[in-house]
């Protein structure tokens, strides 16, 4: 490579998708294909290969030290892929997250900006394997795959895709052969077709029709104190399900995009499962509206970022990495079911969507509004601290009611004589059942949500008491070997067998229930029912769901079985019954959030069941129907449990009371990763000795989920009230670790999830 001698030439600093927290120096040549810039993609040479980059900014060359800089070799963009806004926002995310700026960037560009290969070509086509519309039924289904134990598995899996999958998907999905797809054609269950790849499902769509309706007047309450905000300002739009936060959301933008010619951004946490809430923007903007999903290739999403960067586009509707839409002059940023844990991504670069359209609208000075019926404790502080505006909608549009709530006491159902019955009834106990005969005589449809996070197991008495870490007042976990509980946030330890401190009944261990436990219960108690089950979470079922959800929209489906993925789906007139399997299992996981989620969650399926003319009812089967997160959702109460929630997150503190980062070590080795994690938890403590920092070290103790596929987890927790401080901390920390091969360090930074 050409090296340059050091003093005369320009130098820059880029930002390469390298695992170091560093940027890299270059030095530019004197004449560039186009003008170089901050933000400005370039080609660089590293060890022999092409790379590409992102410039960041000028250099002083003083990172050099006496090595040369290397050339830069091409600058293939006439505009920069960042404008300086997105750039600081970058910035931010790499600071705040500990992440190298150029791993930020790449997450933050259009795959096809990031990599030197070529996009596929598009077009090409997909075999697709469909369900034919003649099915064995679930009793005859016993007979036709006595003999075909892998055809069976490969129907019931495209069933639950939706009816419709790529053959490929369905092949390595169940490690099974081409014949098994030939079988199940030649029996005529299911047939072949062609398609083509990324067929885009919103294409398809036609729009509604722009509304017309007249905003309430809280509604244009609303509506005016968001236009009238100040750049950079702030909302939470607290609306109870059914308050119309669409039609505030929709005003916003039409003044935003009409008047005053600015552009904008729609945040929803799921875009499969919310494809009405894009319809209606969609039938209010048009064309101008770009459609950010999962389902989108590699080109279309680079047209989709071309034609906002352009400005021939002004509004990007899409989950959690539709906050980097490249539109310039923002006017505003909408958070919609701000709440949603699905807002902050899971891997490098750990961002929440919420924050980073926090940062981004303070830069942009574009108003940011968050909107929800159950607002985050780190929101609902927010307003209390005078950092949003919070802005209510305490009614539903029309008058119109919340449905009636059930609570159900499992431990009224253990009253029963026989251990068959017993068990029967802690799945589906007598009031439910009785409810589900009613809709289906009635003709009418049913929902069954079995909550489902996690695999952490807990234990409970008959009662319903649950050991809890003394200390954390987490729930323990159950680990088997050796048998024994654990607080996996300090390591506090105990013995597994123990009796209940509460009332002296043995403690039995909470498996939780699946669902084929519950599908095979219904067809034996309702074998009339038609039952659809969904609790495929691939990325290939991801529009799968929607697919389903259109069977029960079209009466094809009694009863839908579900985990927590169908709440959001819900809105139906002819679902007028929701049941909701086991309560505790949200309540008990290892979380400090596990209240506030079962709170959301229920209040969400209580909120959405019976928005139809028949009205609905809710069925919440618990042990502990006193708790909070139970007795405030069954009243549509979230005051009530902001009231109880928010003062328990004081003694021991959590957030939204103080701030926390995950430190994840993982390893194929489980005596190596126990190791590590200890080195990395002295060496913290030894730096918050060292420097006097507020900083409370937790740990290490092996993560909820101990192993994930091969790779043993442990952890070390940190709290502090001192973000600067967290920062600092973590930082010294990332640039210390020096991992071998098959270890791996991840900082979680706020994290939504500590399983
Ligand atoms: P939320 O998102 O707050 O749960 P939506 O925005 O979905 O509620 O609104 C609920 C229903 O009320 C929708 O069908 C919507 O079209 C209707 N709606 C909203 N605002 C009005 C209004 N001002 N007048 C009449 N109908 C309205
Ligand atoms: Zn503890």
């Amino acid at each position: 490579m050409d090296a340059v001698a050091p003093g005369r030439p320009r130098l820059v600093e880029v930002a390469l998708p390298l695992p170091l927290l560093k940027t890299f120096t270059y030095a530019v040549p004197e004449t560039t294909r186009h003008p170089l810039v901050p933000g400005s993609r370039v080609v660089v040479p590293v060890r022999n290969q092409r790379a590409i980059g992102l410039c960041v900014g000028e250099s002083d060359g003083r990172a050099l030290g006496d090595t040369a800089a290397k050339l830069l070799l091409d600058v293939p963009d006439a505009e920069p892929a960042l404008d300086a806004g997105m750039l600081a926002v970058c910035r931010w995310i790499s600071d705040y997250h500990v992440v190298p700026l150029g791993l930020v960037c790449r997450a933050v560009l259009p795959a096809a900006l990031t990599v030197a290969a070529r996009p596929a070509p598009a077009g090409k086509s997909e075999r697709m394997l469909v369900l034919a519309s003649e099915l064995p039924t679930l009793v005859a289904r016993e007979a036709a795959f006595r003999r075909a134990p892998q055809q069976r598995a490969l129907f019931e899996l495209l069933e639950q895709l939706g009816g419709r999958a790529p053959v490929s998907t369905l092949v390595a999905q169940l490690r099974c052969t081409g014949a098994v797809v030939q079988g199940l054609v030649q029996r005529g269950f299911a047939r072949i077709e062609r398609e083509g790849r990324h067929r885009d499902p919103f294409a398809a769509r036609a729009p509604d029709a722009a509304p017309t309706v007249q905003a309430t007047a809280a509604q244009q309450r609303a509506i005016d104190a968001i236009i009238a905000g100040a750049p950079g300002a702030s909302f939470l739009l607290h609306g109870i399900t059914g308050s119309g936060k669409t039609l505030v959301y929709l005003r916003v933008l039409e003044h935003v995009v009409r008047v005053e010619r600015r552009s904008a951004i729609v945040l929803v946490p799921e875009i499969a499962l919310t494809p009405q809430t894009v319809d209606r923007f969609r039938a209010v903007f048009g064309d101008q509206v770009a459609v950010l999903h999962s389902g989108l290739s590699d080109g279309e999403r680079l047209d989709a970022w071309r034609a906002l960067r352009r400005g021939d586009k002004r509004i990007a509707v899409g989950a959690r990495s539709a906050v980097f839409a490249p539109l310039a002059d923002l006017g505003a940023i909408i958070v919609d079911e701000e709440h949603e844990a699905s807002y902050k991504q899971a891997e490098t670069p750990r961002y929440h969507a919420r924050d980073v359209a926090l940062v981004r609208a303070r830069h942009a000075g574009a108003r940011c509004v968050l909107g929800s019926a159950t607002p985050s404790l780190e929101s609902w502080q927010n307003c209390l601290d005078a950092r949003h505006t919070l802005l209510s909608l305490p009614e539903r549009v029309g008058g119109g009611r919340l449905p009636a709530v059930h609570v159900v006491d499992l431990r009224q159902e253990q009253k029963v004589a026989t251990p068959e019955e017993r068990a029967r009834r802690l799945v589906i106990s007598a009031p439910l059942e009785a409810a589900l005969r009613q809709r289906l005589s009635r003709g009418e449809q049913s929902i069954l949500l079995l909550n489902r996070r996690g695999y952490a197991s807990f234990v409970q008495c008959p009662d319903g008491h649950v050991a809890v870490c003394p200390d954390c007042s987490i729930s323990l976990t159950y680990h088997r070997t050796p048998e024994r509980l654990v607080c996996h946030y300090c390591l506090h330890q105990e013995d597994a067998a123990r009796s209940c401190p509460d009332c002296g009944q043995a403690m039995a261990r909470q498996r939780g229930i699946g669902t084929q436990q519950v599908e095979r219960l219904l067809v034996e108690r309702l074998p009339s029912a038609r039952v659809a089950r969904m609790d495929v979470d691939t990325t290939s079922g991801k529009w799968a769901h929607s697919a389903i959800l259109d069977r029960v929209g079209r009466g094809e489906v009694d009863i839908l079985l579900g985990t927590q993925m169908i709440a959001k789906g819900l809105d139906f007139a002819n679902v007028t019954l929701v049941g909701v399997i086991d309560a505790d299992v949200g309540i008990n996981l290892p979380d400090f959030r596990a209240s506030e989620r079962t709170f959301q969650l229920l209040s969400q399926v209580a909120g959405r069941a019976g928005r139809g003319p028949k009205g609905g009812e809710v069925f919440i089967q618990t042990r502990v129907p006193g708790h909070h997160a139970v007795r405030h959702a069954a009243t549509h109460d979230y005051h009530g449990f902001v009231a109880e929630e928010l003062p328990s997150r004081s003694s021991p503190p959590y957030p939204p009371t103080t701030r926390l980062a995950n430190i994840v070590v993982s390893g194929p080795e489980e005596v190596a990763v126990a190791a590590l994690a200890r080195d990395v938890t002295e060496w913290l403590e030894h730096a918050v000795l060292r420097f006097s920092l507020a900083i409370t070290v937790l740990g290490p103790a092996p993560c909820p989920v101990e192993r994930i596929q091969t790779r043993y987890r442990w952890h070390t927790m940190l709290k502090t009230g001192d973000g600067k401080q967290l920062t600092r901390l973590l930082r010294g920390l990332m640039g210390w670790v020096d991992v071998a091969a098959d270890l791996r360090v991840v900082v979680d930074r706020d994290p939504v999830s500590l399983l």
